[in-house]
């Protein structure tokens, strides 16, 4: 069945996910806020990919760089100038569209990413594309529009103090490449991972937390010799690949990955994959694999004036390493994610449960101490404050044991532990498993093992 795009979002926000930002000045256009369990597997899903791609990967490593970068930075990277889109105006309703995706709306299969403005405002004109509020067919020529938020750094505000906010993660790592090789003494090729905000001023926000103008994004780039056989293109594609199948648990038939044709290419890339989730606004970029070449490093090296070439230790030659680059955004991977485990169960004839079948280890609490009747609470706490030293717990007392259960379900949870009648005379407890609610009867000595195994599983 269809996933039901605002039930689940209805659902995100009444049990403390994803609240819309500044909501009781109104909000603020596509800002959103991550609530107690949001933040919490916002967390745990950087953890997993910092785990995957940098702490426990042989050839990586993670830095943190700045938001704010000198602007030469957006100069050498082809920022400053380049990062832009094309505008159009509706006349009539005054809104606002990029052009490429007013057109790509209506054909699908049409590439309109790689048009020029000429081609694209034809394209308008001749196909009557009307605007999508107003259904008029008055718009303005197409304008480039600048994506970067721009600042200023200090009290006056001049143009020598103007600087930006990073549209994306990866030039902190090239910048920063030199210093991070040499203090670890690394040896191509390796990586260099990194989590951060990133800032587009975009035009067309939307579909919830899939394209916003605030985001966090998880990147790494990694670099090897321009001598190395190796194909670590296909090498990091397997990778990303595998962290959404084994790690997410993500169902591979909700996505594609679809290979850039050569009109589509970045001028400095020789081949890009974007893999393509399917979400229920239609099929949208996840995460892009792009093969940089040096461009990053030449760049910053021409701008700088700093050598930035690597030299090679064995045939001593010097050369400015080739670049692959998996990047992902934190909150649309989030998104992904979220589609892909939120189910509606019908249970018999006239119960149904809404549940987040998450991983085990990215769900917000792993388990929930939950006393039969009041009369077991003290006792229950104790458990639930042992539980607290190795694992994420939660305590639920209120209303009928049947809702609790539904309660957890519906945020994730993946065991479930009651403490009734029988737990002090045989000091054992029942441990619910969430997808299948069978219940296993535990020991109270042998919870932590039982929960290890599960986890590790
Ligand atoms: P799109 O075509 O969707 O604008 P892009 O090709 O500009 O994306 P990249 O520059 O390749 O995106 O950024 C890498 C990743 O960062 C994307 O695959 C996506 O997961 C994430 N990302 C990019 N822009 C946004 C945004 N505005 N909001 C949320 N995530 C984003």
């Amino acid at each position: 069945m269809a996933l039901d795009f605002e039930k689940l979002i209805a659902h995100l926000k009444a049990q403390g996910f994803i609240f819309q930002g500044s909501e009781i000045y109104g909000g603020l256009a596509n800002s959103w806020d991550y609530g107690p369990l949001g933040a919490e597997l916002k967390y745990k899903l950087k953890n997993q990919w910092w785990n995957f791609f940098v702490r426990r990967n042989k050839y990586n490593i993670g830095i943190d760089t700045s938001i704010i970068l000198n602007t030469n930075v957006w100069k050498a990277s082809g920022h400053l100038g380049n990062f832009n889109d094309p505008l159009i105006d509706c006349k009539n309703c005054k809104s606002r569209f990029r052009a490429d995706k007013l057109i790509e709306e209506k054909f699908p299969n049409v590439n309109a990413g790689t048009f020029s403005n000429e081609e694209l405002e034809n394209y308008i004109k001749k196909n009557n594309i009307k605007c999508p509020k107003c259904n008029e067919i008055t718009f303005t020529n197409i304008r480039q529009f600048d994506l970067m938020f721009k600042t200023f750094q200090g009290p006056i505000e001049d143009d020598t103090a103007k600087v930006y906010l990073r549209p994306e993660t990866a030039q902190g790592i090239f910048v920063q490449y030199k210093n991070t090789q040499r203090s670890l003494r690394k040896k191509l090729p390796f990586g260099v991972g990194q989590i951060g905000k990133s800032f587009r001023n975009e035009i067309t926000p939307g579909n919830f937390i899939f394209r916003t103008r605030e985001f966090e994004q998880m990147e790494l780039e990694f670099f090897f010799s321009p001598n190395d056989k190796y194909n670590w293109f296909d090498h990091w594609l397997n990778e990303v690949n595998e962290f959404l199948m084994n790690e997410l648990k993500i169902n591979k038939n909700n996505y594609v990955i679809r290979e850039h044709d050569k009109d589509e290419l970045s001028h400095y890339s020789n081949k890009t994959v974007d893999i393509e989730y399917n979400f229920p606004f239609g099929r949208g970029e996840l995460w892009g694999i792009a093969h940089r070449s040096n461009f990053d490093l030449s760049q910053h090296q021409k701008f700088s004036g700093e050598d930035l070439s690597y030299l090679d230790p064995e045939t001593n030659e010097k050369y400015i390493p080739n670049v692959i680059e998996p990047s992902v955004g934190v909150e649309r991977l989030m998104l992904a994610l979220l589609c892909d485990v939120f189910y509606e169960e019908k249970i018999n004839e006239n119960d149904t449960r809404t549940i987040l079948k998450l991983p085990i280890k990215l769900a917000p609490f792993l388990v929930a101490v939950l006393p039969l009747q009041k009369k077991q609470s003290s006792f229950s706490i104790n458990l639930f404050e042992n539980l607290l030293k190795n694992f994420d717990a939660t305590y639920d007392e209120t209303g009928n044991i049947g809702k609790r259960y539904r309660r957890q379900d519906a945020i994730g949870t993946p065991f479930c532990i009651t403490v009734d009648f029988d737990t002090e005379l045989d000091n054992s407890v029942t441990i619910r498993d969430r997808d299948t609610m069978n219940q296993d009867r535990v020991a109270i000595k042998d919870i932590n093992l039982y929960l290890y195994n599960k986890i590790n599983n």
